[in-house]
């Protein structure tokens, strides 16, 4: 467990620098941020953060902070420019370091803060900030593994350019998908495709990752516009299946982008088709298509390049190959090319 202590707060003036320590606190895993006199500001800020974002910090006012240094169960280290180096710090510690309540403060610090801390440690002996020495005191500690936050409402999926965020809060559970899926009527056949893209999901899940909520409605949705039509609109008509239900648009959006090896706007204009981009993206959109692709093993995804060839698709069986380049090590058309 790891704590924080923020000393020093001035309410009047410090609203947003202590919301920024207690966010990087958060941010680096640490599980109590405590502080003499919490603005309900703060608090409130920290914890509509969690909420969305996951995890479980806890904010807490602390009345008496001396006596919760003094009665520390675990190393009491001090973070100052006048400190031990952190490198230094690091070595001699190493895995020995227990229960951390990591001190940081504001404009002065009284003299018995140094006095009572097991450790005063500076990031560097330059006076900066307090949340860039906790911010690099926590990434040491985690040994520069950055804490994931599984159970969040909203991810962010890094990407090198724009924004994607999930939001957890709109992607039907098992029960929701299933509900759907007899409350559409689907048939046995399609009930047992379903389930054979769902078992090669969870197999590509567990090799390439990606968010399992949202791939496992994928997994059971992909084909839910087949309810409607066995036609190659079945994907936007999945698609608009799922938004009409209010659900997620990255859950429509990975329906709508399930098919063969996907499609152009150019290729969709040609079928009729609304002329929009509906070739996957994501990982996640990638590995439903993929798994759709692969359900039945090899032979169907042979199977599958062969038929969109004849049917003239020559870019979109290519780009069920790149799929599979991307996905499998060992994939037999390339042995039968
Ligand atoms: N004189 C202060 C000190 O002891 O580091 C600088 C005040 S600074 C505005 C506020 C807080 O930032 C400090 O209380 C300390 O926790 C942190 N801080 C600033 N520079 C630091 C450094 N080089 N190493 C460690 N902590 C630092």
């Amino acid at each position: 467990m790891v704590s924080v202590l923020r000393l020093g707060h001035r309410p009047e003036r410090d609203e947003r620098m202590t919301t920024h320590v207690g966010l990087t606190a958060r941010a680096f895993g640490a599980d109590t941020f405590y502080i003499p006199e919490m603005d309900t500001g703060i608090k409130e800020t920290l914890e509509d953060v969690s909420q969305r974002f996951g995890g479980d910090l806890c904010a807490s006012e602390v009345e008496d902070w001396k006596r919760l240094v003094t009665e520390w169960n675990g190393d009491v280290i001090h973070l100052t420019m006048y400190g031990q180096d952190i490198n230094e710090f690091f070595e001699e510690m190493g895995d020995e370091i227990k229960e951390p309540l990591i001190i940081v403060g504001a404009e002065k610090v009284p003299r018995e803060v140094y006095e009572r801390a097991d450790h005063n440690v500076s990031v560097g002996n330059q006076p900066h900030s307090e949340v860039a020495a906790l911010a690099v005191f926590l990434d040491r500690l985690n040994e520069r593994e950055i804490p994931p936050f599984p159970d969040g409402k909203m991810k962010i999926v890094p990407r090198k350019e724009g924004k994607s965020v999930i939001d957890r809060s709109e992607i039907p559970d098992l029960d929701k998908c299933l509900e759907f899926m007899f409350e559409r009527d689907m048939d046995e056949g399609l009930m047992k495709h379903t389930f054979s893209v769902l078992d090669r999901t969870v197999e590509l899940y567990l090799e390439h990752g990606g968010d399992l909520e949202l791939l496992m409605a994928g997994a059971l949705l992909h084909d839910i516009g087949r309810t409607v039509t066995h036609e190659v609109e079945h994907g936007i008509e999945g698609s608009r299946l799922i938004r009409e239900k209010g659900w997620s648009k990255d859950l429509a959006r990975m329906v709508e982008r399930h098919i063969g090896g996907g499609i152009t706007k150019k290729e969709a204009a040609e079928q009729g088709l609304p002329e929009r981009d509906m070739v996957p993206e994501t990982l996640e959109e990638k590995i439903i298509c993929h798994a759709d692709n692969t359900a039945g093993g090899e032979e169907r995804l042979r199977d599958m390049i062969e038929r969109t060839k004849e049917a003239g698709y020559k870019e979109s069986a290519e780009r069920m190959k790149k799929l599979a380049d991307e996905f499998e090590e060992n994939i037999c058309y390339k042995n039968n090319q």
